[in-house]
């Protein structure tokens, strides 16, 4: 099947996808493979307003029957899993078995937010005046902004907007001008749902393509109530305190430089295992790839020539053939940004293992490399940052509790793991002095995370929580009411007003 077939069957026109002012590139041999329409400001703006229109009422609709649209879009991501999956592939690079993970991913945060529209619960408090009573719930909060990251092209958008559409509310999508395609069939498959859903308010969910300019616009909008970013930190750093200029609310999903533990009682087996998929899974570019090792010193030797080993047999090339583990990196700057930390790595005293170009010949105009492991001799300047590319650094420690400073002394804090078999290691890993990450594993990697709990992380990751357990809490306005169904009005702490009147 041709690219121009899988967009086809993915329901997108093929006047849709010509003479647009957007080239996409396929990062597999850097070709075009389309060129679609950019939004205008004007653009943007009148989608949100179709979007706020819709939310109006949208947020009147039973919770429950708002869970029967998300049942619908699940329906159409198991229909068409294997399509959509290969098409994260071209798109983004993923080999194809991370690409249908991705949808799977969607299919399983569907169910999840279906399950949800009938658990959207509310509290009752005891109040402390006679003959009232006090209670919390939840009400739709508004138009959500999504501002998706390459890497997951449609997995971040599903996770926001299942649980925003069963919660009441729109949602507005704009993601990475390097992955449009991916979103105009997700766009698609959820005009399909609407279509079997019958009387959902037409601009319940928008789509906008565009680079930084589109995305700006989208979070200077007070309609916008939520925008929910994911991306670099840098992206971050701009987009939060603009939200906040006008009080808004973000959900900030950044970069993370996230380490393996690994304890000399650790069984290496399963710890390769888990440090292979973390660091070279998706060619290093997911948020939680695995960065950084830090191995203790009387295992570190025997665990680096097994991961050397294990990288010289993972097979590098294109995605959509069968044994490949790792595709390309999205583009040239992936690839430069990935040289530039090899050589800064160098020069802080690293010894550098792989990390050259391959396969320039076959693919000229795309970016294959070989996973690089780094042995340093400490956690150095280049180690604290994130580099979106296979590099894993590696470093020695000697007493645990030295692991575990060295793991937190970066500045973010998404996802960390160890691997140990010492139950006292595992539990102090996991305690208030452990591990200061949103995501803390013990004997799995650092990524790879399930939709059932909430994903996110601290400090420079940007503190936002999306997904599972009640990270749906976000995408809702929580109301305190109290009601007085006695015949008096008693005030609170017992204040006395007026009471002669
Ligand atoms: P990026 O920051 O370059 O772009 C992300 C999105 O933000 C894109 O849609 C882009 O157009 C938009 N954008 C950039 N600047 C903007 C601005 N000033 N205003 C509005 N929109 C703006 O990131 P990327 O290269 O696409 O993705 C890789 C990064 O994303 C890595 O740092 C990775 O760790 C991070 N990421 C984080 C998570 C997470 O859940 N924590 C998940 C995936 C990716």
């Amino acid at each position: 099947m041709t690219t121009a077939e899988l967009l086809n069957s993915l329901g997108l026109a093929s006047s849709s996808l010509t003479g647009g002012n957007l080239a996409v590139h396929s990062p597999l041999d850097g070709a075009v493979i389309a060129c679609v329409h950019e939004h205008t400001v004007p653009e943007v703006q009148a989608a949100i307003g179709r979007a706020h229109g819709a939310f109006t009422q949208w947020r009147q609709v039973p919770a429950p029957r708002r869970g029967e649209l998300i049942r619908l879009l699940g329906d159409e991501l198991r229909a068409n899993k294997e399509l959509l999956g290969r098409l994260v592939s071209i798109e983004a690079g993923k080999i194809l078995a991370e690409g249908t993970g991705e949808v799977q991913e969607m299919i399983d945060i569907c169910d999840f937010a279906v399950g949800l529209s009938r658990q959207l619960y509310g509290l009752t408090i005891a109040s402390e005046r006679p003959g009232h009573r006090m209670m919390e719930t939840w009400q739709p909060l508004g138009v959500v902004g999504v501002i998706s990251a390459f890497n997951f092209p449609v997995a971040v958008w599903s996770w926001n907007t299942a649980l925003a559409i069963v919660c009441g509310d729109a949602v507005v999508w704009k993601p990475s001008e390097k992955t449009p395609l991916t979103a105009m069939a997700c766009q698609a498959l959820f005009e399909r749902a609407m279509k079997k859903f019958g009387d959902a308010p037409a601009g319940l969910s928008e789509l906008l393509i565009g680079a930084r300019e589109v995305g700006e616009a989208l979070v200077d909008d007070r309609r916008v109530a939520l925008v929910s970013a994911t991306g670099s930190t840098r992206m971050g750093r701009q987009i939060g305190p603009r939200v906040a200029e006008r009080f808004g609310r973000s959900l900030l999903e950044l970069g993370g430089n996230n380490a393996i533990i690994v304890a000399p009682s650790a069984d290496l087996g399963m710890a390769v295992r888990g440090i292979l998929f973390g660091a070279i899974g998706t060619a290093g570019q997911r948020c939680t790839s695995t960065r950084r090792l830090i191995a203790h010193s009387g295992i570190a030797d025997e665990l680096v020539a097994r991961l050397k080993k294990a990288y010289a047999s993972a097979q590098v090339g294109n995605p959509l053939e069968a044994h490949t583990l790792v595709g390309p990196l999205i583009d040239k700057a992936a690839f430069d940004g990935m040289q530039a930390a090899l050589a800064k790595a160098r020069q802080e005293g690293g010894k550098v293992f792989g990390g050259e170009r391959m396969l320039a010949k076959e693919y000229p105009d795309a970016y294959y490399v070989a996973p690089a492991i780094v042995e340093m001799p400490a956690q150095t300047d280049v180690v604290c940052h994130e580099t979106f590319a296979p590099i894993l650094y590696v470093m020695r420690y000697e007493s645990f509790h030295d692991a575990v400073a060295m793991q937190n002394n970066v500045p973010q804090g998404l996802s960390s793991a160890v691997f140990t078999t010492d139950l006292r290691e595992a539990e102090w890993f996991l305690s208030a002095a452990g591990s200061d990450c949103g995501i803390a594993n013990v004997n799995i990697g650092t990524s790879g995370a399930e939709i059932g709990g909430a994903f996110g992380g601290e400090k420079e990751t940007g503190g936002g929580r999306e997904s599972g357990s009640d990270a749906w809490k976000v995408y809702m306005r929580r109301a305190t009411n109290t009601i007085n169904y006695s015949r008096e009005l008693p005030l609170a702490q017992g204040i006395k007003f007026g009471d002669d009147a």
